[in-house]
């Protein structure tokens, strides 16, 4: 059986205007850089290869994103999946609004696996009361031309943890027991995905 090889990339940089509470308290690109360090070293401690696509602070292109994607599968001797781990925004960020809750997207032309690996992260957030207030697609997952999904060239899902224009959902991301659950989600989802490939 091949190992599989989990590419985390974490949204944006510490130069990317916006993409934060109305209060900017809650940074997008530094939480999401926290999210994948914790998410990697657990996969880690398991035994799953982990590949951080993004270590840097700054903001990275998603050109170049895709490009270090590319590269990595074209090296890799297993499979390869991609996680991008991000927060939502109802708005633009100037105010609080009333849209909470955890959501997986994949591309249009996803494929299967990457249908099933957003699902299987979409159970676990649904099992951690992290589902929030809107109505999810029946499969659990939304569709977007995201083009770290779509140019990519291996299952990939982009996660939105919760909304940071939301004072609730803030200050779920901002407590100790949020963080561990949200981290979670991405664990036992991925590792539910590996699993079952191999079964
Ligand atoms: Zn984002």
């Amino acid at each position: 059986m091949k190992d599989t090889t989990v590419i985390l990339d974490n949204g944006h940089g510490c130069d990317t205007p916006g993409k934060r509470s109305p209060d900017g308290r809650h940074l997008e690109w530094q939480w999401c850089r926290r999210a994948v360090r914790a998410i990697g070293d657990a996969l880690g401690s398991r035994g799953v290869t982990v590949e951080v696509l993004v270590p840097e602070s700054r903001d990275v292109p998603l050109r170049e994103r895709t490009e270090r994607v590319r590269k990595i599968v074209g090296r890799s001797a297993g499979d390869c999946i991609l996680v991008s781990v991000h927060n939502n925004a109802a708005g633009d960020g100037s105010e609080w609004l009333g849209a909470r809750g955890w959501s997986a997207f994949v591309a249009p032309n996803a494929s299967a696996r990457s249908r099933m690996l957003a699902r299987m992260m979409y159970d676990e957030a649904c099992r951690a009361g992290m589902k929030g207030n809107r109505a999810t697609p029946p499969d659990g997952c939304w569709v977007a031309s995201l083009a770290i999904c779509r140019d990519t060239p291996c299952p990939a899902v982009l996660t939105e943890n919760l909304f940071q224009d939301n004072r609730d959902d803030v200050a779920v991301l901002g407590s100790v027991g949020g963080f561990e659950a949200l981290v979670d989600i991405h664990v036992n989802g991925i590792l539910n995905f590996i699993n079952a490939a191999r079964s």
